[in-house]
């Protein structure tokens, strides 16, 4: 019977990390924002509602949705971000639900569905279990002033406008904490995944 991993976490806290080595250990993986993307596409049901919402000024010369434009009307703007939300959310989630099935389908064993909203969006009923990376303030800090020159404030204004690691961990069937080096958690993933091929 297939198992569905919902693998959520603050920003920087090493959901990709724990995904990629979940992925070398033959899960499949769905990211959520990659489904995002997906559903936005020119002329779709939602690239039609973003459009309408926003107006053109979001869309790249080519008609694209510009994801960098509406990340700077949304950050901040609470109402804007719940429209969106509102718009991307059930149809995101109708798109995973049915890779999730296919998926169910073919036999696979593991499904790994990677979403740094899966608790804000209620996708939690979509999965077996939920696993929850947490790190530190000071690591997600220096980490992502050195692999993406992100400056204290920038980093701080994104983890304050997401929910806490603690309501995160209160939903999570594993928390996996990503304080130690790549080693570390490396190995913490590989007792897990032996743990659900028990
Ligand atoms: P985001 O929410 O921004 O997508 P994320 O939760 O997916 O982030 P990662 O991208 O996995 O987090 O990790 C953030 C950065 O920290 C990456 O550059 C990654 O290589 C690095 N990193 C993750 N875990 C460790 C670790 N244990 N030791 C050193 N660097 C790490």
């Amino acid at each position: 019977m297939t198992k569905v991993i919902g693998l959520t976490g603050g920003i920087g806290s090493g959901k990709s990390t724990v995904s990629q080595c979940l992925a070398e250990l033959g899960a499949v993986i769905i990211d959520a924002d990659k489904v995002g993307h997906e559903a936005f596409k020119p002329d779709t049901e939602a690239w039609h509602e973003v459009v309408a919402t926003f107006g053109r000024q979001i869309l790249t010369p080519t008609g694209e949705v510009d994801r960098k434009k509406l990340g700077e009307i949304v950050f901040n703007n609470p109402e804007a971000l719940l429209r969106l939300n509102q718009i991307m959310h059930p149809k995101m989630r109708d798109m995973m639900k049915s890779q999730i099935e296919d998926y169910r389908r073919q036999g696979v064993d593991v499904v790994v569905l990677e979403a740094a909203v899966l608790i804000e969006a209620n996708w939690t009923s979509l999965v077996d279990e939920v696993w929850v990376t947490v790190a530190s303030e000071a690591t997600v800090l220096e980490r992502l002033k050195k692999q993406r020159g992100l400056d204290e404030g920038q980093t701080l204004a994104r983890i304050r406008s997401q929910i806490s690691s603690e309501e995160r961990a209160k939903q999570a069937d594993v928390v996996i904490n990503n304080d130690g080096d790549l080693d570390e958690v490396k190995t913490k993933v590989r007792e897990l995944w032996a743990r659900l091929q028990a």
